[in-house]
């Protein structure tokens, strides 16, 4: 048995003012062939579990390609077709099968549909390949994609601690269905609901219930069972949250499941909706904490949808509120870190930080913010995630240094790098424990590193391409009508 093994991920905010070039997918990690293999074995990834059943049934395996990069705007073609190719090339020398760990919501320059779009080319070379799919929480299904795999699942959480399960939920799944013990068969359904990111955490309703209702269905005998929060940020017309099972044999017993899932989404769609709080209101609140560590959420620059990493609203807010013993992780700006450098350890400066993008889709111009500090520690900005997400992965900030103002200590870096792991202040010497205050680009994912030390959590509201307040954002794409954008209180007919 041979067994195409690969990786091809990127969560596209069309919103987002960030380059996707195969420069960006190369900072995080873009590997072929036998350096893919090496790359991810090991890790609670889906493409670490492929490989490690791979492995157990003793299959030969071919991993063409290996490549993700960090949430931004679309991804451009020849990025694109690097990937797309590598994987093409292996089908073409010939697989059994294929194993795919996918996103689910990549819009490229030239396909808005990014996975249906590759796996509709590979059905094209191969028309009866088994494919298993393994897709992200925030996937936006397309029929596309569905109809050109044989398997597809997404993960159960979120933040995603349970990337490998997934990925060994389904190549059993194929695997078993190529040992003719089981006959897969998918049935997905929508609704018109663009749920925001901010309500779809999993510890969290309404995701919380429609997470058990789909394990229910799995323990009723379903092969698997999937709810997609969908990806808001993703101007594309499939975009919002969808439902996908398998059942073995049964089409009908897979639908009707489907339906349930999507019909529990869409009664509870006013708990998709992000209630929001004026900045000053939350950052008193903020001041009122007795006990720390708070976590302060700059969600509207999250960086792991597509942020800038570089909005300083949020901070400037912060500091003139007069917080005090604050950490913020982290501010994207390469040219402040070569500042830092050249001046040493040890050294007051007086920098101006972040603010260097303009966001033309939300009408906003970058603002730096003016501030002195003791340049506290210089690193390369590498580290091993230790912690429930990403494990095992090696994370790469760039040049990286921790400017000191007294009051707060913020941790710069060259590469985009959402703070879901306490590795981001841990390798620059900051102990996350002791602080009164955390401040993190991030909306949920943050919960797999701080959840368990975070005395409380407080939300702030501030600018950038990861906002909730969809009246900052032109959809051009999306099917419309679609819930909350035009108010509806009955889903259409389903076709
Ligand atoms: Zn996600």
């Amino acid at each position: 048995m041979r067994l195409l093994i690969a990786m091809m991920k990127h969560e596209t905010n069309t919103f987002s003012p960030v380059r996707t070039d195969w420069q960006r997918f190369l900072d995080w990690g873009a590997y072929f062939g036998a350096d893919a293999r090496r790359a991810y074995e090991g890790t609670a990834m889906p493409m670490g579990a492929y490989l490690k059943l791979a492995r157990e049934i003793g299959a030969e395996v071919a991993t063409p390609v290996a490549a993700e990069a960090m949430p931004s705007g679309r991804v451009e073609s020849a990025a694109y077709e690097t990937m797309v190719n590598a994987i093409l090339d292996g089908v073409r020398q010939g697989c059994d099968a294929a194993m795919l760990d996918l996103h689910g919501a990549m819009v490229a320059e030239t396909t808005e549909d990014g996975e249906g779009t590759l796996l509709e080319r590979i059905r094209a070379i191969a028309p009866d390949l088994p494919i298993a799919v393994t897709c992200d929480l925030h996937a936006n299904l397309t029929d596309r994609m569905v109809r050109h795999s044989t398997a597809l699942i997404g993960y159960k959480t979120y933040p995603h601690v349970d990337m490998a399960e997934a990925g060994e939920q389904v190549g059993r799944i194929l695997l078993r269905a190529l040992a003719g013990e089981i006959r897969p068969v998918m049935a997905w359904e929508h609704r018109p609901l663009l749920a925001q990111t901010l309500r779809m955490g999993t510890d969290d309703e309404p995701m919380r219930r429609l997470i058990a209702m789909a394990r229910d269905e799995e323990r009723r005998g379903l092969l698997a069972a999937t709810v997609f929060g969908g990806f808001p940020l993703a101007d594309m017309s499939d975009a919002g949250m969808s439902a996908i099972t398998i059942a073995d044999g049964d089409r009908n017993a897979a639908a009707a499941a489907a339906r349930r899932l999507m019909d529990a989404a869409w009664e509870r769609r006013q708990d998709f909706l992000y209630a929001h709080e004026p900045l000053d209101q939350a950052l008193s609140r903020a001041a009122a904490a007795t006990e720390g560590p708070v976590i302060l959420l700059d969600h509207a620059d999250n960086v792991g949808s597509g942020g800038t990493e570089d909005v300083m609203t949020v901070i400037r807010a912060v500091l003139a509120k007069g917080l005090r013993d604050v950490a913020v992780a982290a501010v994207c700006d390469p040219a402040a870190v070569q500042a830092m450098a050249r001046a040493g350890v040890g050294a007051t400066v007086t920098l101006k930080i972040g603010g260097k993008t303009d966001m033309p889709s939300i009408g906003l111009k970058g603002t730096p913010l003016e501030i002195t500090g003791k340049v506290r520690t210089l690193t390369d900005g590498e580290w091993i995630v230790r912690g429930p997400m990403y494990t095992g992965v090696t994370v790469q900030m760039g040049p990286t240094a921790v400017l000191d103002t007294g009051a707060i200590q913020i941790v710069v870096v060259s590469r985009h790098h959402e703070p879901w792991d306490v590795g981001v202040f841990t390798s620059v010497g900051i102990d996350p424990a002791s602080k009164r205050y955390l401040l993190l680009k991030s909306r949920i994912h943050y919960r797999a590193g701080f959840a368990l030390l975070a005395k409380a959590t407080i939300t702030l509201d501030g600018e950038g391409v990861t906002t909730s307040d969809n009246s900052k954002l032109e959809f051009r794409h999306l099917r419309r009508p679609i819930f909350p954008l035009d108010r509806l209180n009955a889903p259409p007919e389903q076709d």
